[in-house]
């Protein structure tokens, strides 16, 4: 396990569309392990491959209810709205007001390849949408209705 450089806002890579994962080894275990403890060290709620620069479709996120890993995941569905703080491991310091859905549905693979659904409602949907768009080279920057200072 280690401590992965987190690309910063600027870096070309955070701007790209990244691939689908199709080999669901050893080396992509190590990825989700680094992206996990990476992201638990900058006290974060969600981390994208590409912001380890990866051009993988490859998630961690932890919202307080424990470790989801979310591999090629698809937005299903989604309800409800919600509109609250977001801020981003790759923009430090800086936070803004996002409107998202209040409960949405992802399709994903897990770390061996196996398909299932989940549904998340609040703080851990609006993970799901912001670490989701991070995979087609989206920042939340372009979603802020109002920064906060
Ligand atoms: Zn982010």
């Amino acid at each position: 396990m280690a401590i992965r450089e987190i690309r910063k806002k600027g870096d070309e890579i955070l701007y790209k569309k990244c691939k689908e994962v199709k080999n669901f080894d050893n080396k992509l275990h190590i990825l989700l392990d680094d992206m996990y403890d990476t992201m638990k060290k900058q006290e974060g709620a969600g981390l994208a491959a590409p912001q380890v620069g990866i051009l993988k479709r490859a998630v961690v996120i932890d919202v307080g209810q424990g470790r989801i890993e979310l591999i090629n995941p698809e937005i299903i569905e989604e309800s409800g709205e919600q509109t609250g703080s977001e801020g981003c491991l790759s923009v430090p310091g800086v936070w803004g007001e996002v409107t998202r859905p209040n409960v949405v549905t992802v399709k994903a693979q897990d770390r061996n390849g196996k398909w299932f659904k989940m549904t998340g409602e609040g703080l851990l949907a609006r993970a799901m949408c912001h670490e989701t768009e991070h995979l087609d080279g989206k920042l939340f920057l372009d979603r802020v209705t109002k920064f906060i200072d």
